[in-house]
């Protein structure tokens, strides 16, 4: 029996205004509708923004410590709903049970490293040119805050935009990405049972277009932080900036990983195995292309391929299972119409292509991992994000020429080296144009103290996760005290 997921505004579960709902479907069997959840129109909104006005100011004179408090709680309560979340992240979003679960460990960990900020949100004292005069500075909340997010990792990015800006005595209205409503509501439930006054947390549910578009739009939201497609992201960029409104946008990816003549070869395939197939290539880190010295490229085309071959796609939760279903009709749409752009750039398909439509796998969106050769830097297939199971593999013959080949792209996010000589290894690091850089490690994964985000057309704005998280979230205020009780006619300069 699915239910009627509620918005939360101001402490209550309400029904959306338009009395509206749309479905939310498990991605590996169509035939089962989870719940529903609202399709809320702008008034909705508005409330929410309102109560999140209303409740912020208290919640800033909080002490920042006794917010953290809250947080720790959080992640109290998250943890002895492990199971149960990362069991309704894959019944929604489809990735495997393992993955559903480190997901949710993921999430601990960024809670407990926002909570323990808390405690070190300071500014600075810094030395006055001026005699008797002490000078610092606060880090001081924006107001409201508007979080959009998508449905890849529905329980990690709600939280790891949630965390800082409430640390940092924001208020928030939160809008989930429509696949994903279940996780959702826990996050949302997790921090209201957790102690988030009533107001300062607040999550309104329906389309980008809609609810999204509106909370980009409204004149008391001070901030948004977005993470999603390219295209939104800029869209959304622009939007803020004609209101002069703090934006941040973490965007797409096209994840290379680099495997050089002196690399290990068994190691690059299971890093790409797991980069390209694993979540069904549903990741902004995925690894979509992989750069191969041509000394190793037949042997790494043969066990990738192997490896291709070994995926066994499924319900999520069957622990037979080891790659999911893409997460609705229109991503799968966008994996096969690759399949499509593949073949008339003259690529050469290791393995078939297309949609698993055998047995109990019709009623689910399954694309076919799929190893692609022949590609060169510039094909559409190597430039633009599929977000699915598609690997496309260019051959290199040198170290210059791979960095080259890597940084062929609009996008910055991760990028990943296998060589054993350090010497590589810290050009690599000084010459990519990623802002995640990993060194015989797989593009995907991240871990909660370091900053997370990229450059190019994949970020902008200050990097999420790790120290750098709360900086979004608030402005610095410059402070001058004279205490010399004499007028001397200011600073100069
Ligand atoms: P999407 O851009 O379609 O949607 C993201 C969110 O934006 C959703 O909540 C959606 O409802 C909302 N939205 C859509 N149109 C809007 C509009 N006009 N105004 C305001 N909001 C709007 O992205 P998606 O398909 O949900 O997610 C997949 C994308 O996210 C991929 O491109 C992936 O690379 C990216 N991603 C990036 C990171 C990162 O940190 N760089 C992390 C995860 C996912």
């Amino acid at each position: 029996m699915s239910k009627k997921i509620q918005n939360f505004v101001d402490g209550q579960w309400v029904e959306p205004t338009t009395s509206e709902w749309m479905d939310n479907v498990n991605p590996a069997d169509t035939r089962q509708v989870i719940n529903q959840f609202p399709a809320s129109g702008t008034s909705d909104v508005d409330r929410a923004v309102e109560a999140a006005k209303a409740a912020q100011p208290a919640w800033a004179k909080v002490p920042a410590p006794k917010r953290g408090a809250i947080m720790f709680e959080a992640h109290r309560l998250m943890k002895e709903r492990v199971d149960e979340i990362a069991e309704a992240l894959t019944r929604e979003e489809g990735k495997v049970l393992p993955e559903a679960t480190g997901e949710v460990h993921k999430t601990l960990n960024l809670l407990e490293f926002i909570a323990g900020e808390a405690r070190r949100l300071n500014g600075e004292t810094i030395p006055s040119e001026i005699p008797d005069t002490f000078a610092y500075t606060v880090k001081a909340p924006l107001g409201v805050v508007a979080l959009i997010t998508p449905w890849n990792f529905p329980v990690a990015i709600p939280v790891w935009k949630i965390a800082p800006a409430l640390v940092a005595g924001n208020a928030v209205v939160l809008k989930p990405a429509e696949q994903t409503p279940t996780t959702a509501r826990i996050v949302t439930e997790i921090f209201a049972e957790a102690g988030v006054p009533d107001g300062v947390l607040n999550t309104v549910y329906g389309a980008g277009e809609t609810v999204g578009a509106h909370l980009v739009d409204h004149n008391d939201v001070a901030a948004i932080s977005f993470t999603g497609s390219t295209d939104v992201g800029l869209h959304i960029y622009a939007e803020g900036a004609k209101q002069n409104k703090k934006v941040q946008c973490e965007m797409g990816g096209k994840n290379a990983l680099i495997l050089l003549d002196d690399g290990d070869v068994d190691l690059a395939v299971a890093a790409a195995a797991k980069g390209a197939f694993g979540s069904t290539g549903q990741r902004c880190t995925a690894t979509s292309r992989v750069v191969v010295h041509e000394d190793v490229y037949d042997e790494f085309v043969e066990k990738i391929v192997a490896a291709a071959k070994e995926v066994r796609p499924g319900d999520g939760l069957d622990p037979e299972t080891s790659m999911g279903p893409s997460v609705d009709d229109r991503q799968l749409e966008q994996v096969l119409s690759y399949i499509e752009v593949a073949e008339e750039e003259g690529v050469t398909f290791e393995l078939p292509a297309g949609r698993y439509e055998e047995g109990d796998l019709e009623h689910g969106y399954f694309p076919k991992p799929t190893v692609l050769t022949g590609v060169t830097p510039d094909m559409r297939v190597a430039q633009e994000e599929i977000f699915g199971p598609l690997l496309s593999v260019i051959k290199v013959s040198s170290f210059e020429e791979a960095i080259e080949a890597a940084n062929n792209s609009d996008y910055g996010l991760s990028s990943a080296l296998y060589t054993r000589d350090v010497s590589r290894v810290f050009r690599y690091v000084n010459d990519i144009e990623t802002g995640i850089l990993h060194v015989n490690n797989p593009t995907i994964g991240g871990e909660a103290q370091l900053p997370f985000g990229g450059i190019k057309n994949t970020g902008v704005g200050d990097r999420e996760q790790g120290k750098t998280a709360v900086e979004f979230y608030t402005e610095i205020k410059s402070v001058y005290i004279d205490y010399a009780g004499e007028f001397r006619g200011g600073n100069l300069y």
